[in-house]
């Protein structure tokens, strides 16, 4: 019998892909095979034909010039991305495209981009950069670990929920604790490290909840994760 396969589209990955974000559609293909599926991973640029039959949305961060080399061509997609995330689709999206799947990032020279508002998060730059390791407590996935670089500051509307709470590094801001935030199966993040490496529980929270969407149920294999605890390991006992 053919595998059932899962179909991935990583957004703008010529732009929007720093500090190893890459490494997070590499865990998904991995994780997906091992688990019995058979991966299929579409890397959407700008002026891409925009493809069909998705089941993962994922994608990375970005300097501010490479958010503003994609902002129009991601406003076109934002009905499809909407109606997507309306329907369950599971997506990932980290920093410079978090700040873009929200309502807008205010760019430190003043400049607004426009997001596409699945999520109900705004942006400001400042002038300080927030850097380092992060470790930040989540009620669905437990404790989420990942390095964050960021000038932009996020805050979390009433229309989504923060992802996790802050216990080292800044997160959104450096004020209110909060990191991340999600609507429905929707999640942003400024974790990079990258996140899905190192927190392999949310790699299969998107595995599971898009092959439930798309074959109505999830056979896991279990798969041994030490390489992913000892990086975990590592990364607390790291400075900030
Ligand atoms: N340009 C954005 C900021 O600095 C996003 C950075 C990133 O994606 N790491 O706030």
């Amino acid at each position: 019998m053919s595998k059932q396969s899962i179909h991935i589209v990583q957004l703008y990955p010529n732009d929007m892909n720093i500090y190893g974000d890459e490494g997070n559609v590499l865990v998904l293909k991995r994780r997906l095979e091992w688990h019995g599926y058979e991966p299929i991973v579409t890397q959407y640029n700008v002026g891409d034909t925009f493809p069909k039959n998705i089941d993962i949305i994922i994608g990375g961060g970005g300097q501010d010039s490479g958010q503003l080399k994609i902002y129009k061509d991601l406003l076109k997609l934002k009905p499809t991305l909407h109606e997507l995330a309306k329907n369950g689709t599971p997506m990932l999206a980290v920093c410079g495209l978090y700040q873009l799947f929200g309502r807008f990032f205010q760019t430190a020279t003043n400049e607004k981009i426009d997001g596409i508002g699945i999520l109900d998060i705004e942006t400001h730059a400042t002038n300080e950069r927030l850097i380092g390791n992060v470790v930040s407590e989540s009620k669905d996935f437990g404790e989420i670990i990942g390095y964050e670089n960021h000038s932009g500051q996020t805050t979390v509307g009433p229309q989504a929920q923060p992802l996790a709470k802050v216990i080292k590094g800044a997160g959104n801001n450096s004020s209110d604790g909060h990191e991340g935030a999600r609507i429905h199966n929707v999640i942003g993040t400024y974790l990079h490290g990258s996140i899905l490496p190192k927190n392999p529980i949310l790699a299969d929270w998107l595995i599971e909840t898009a092959v439930k969407n798309r074959y109505g149920s999830f056979e896991p294999q279990v798969i041994d994760d030490l390489f992913a605890d000892i990086a975990r390991d590592i990364a607390k006992s790291r400075p900030r």
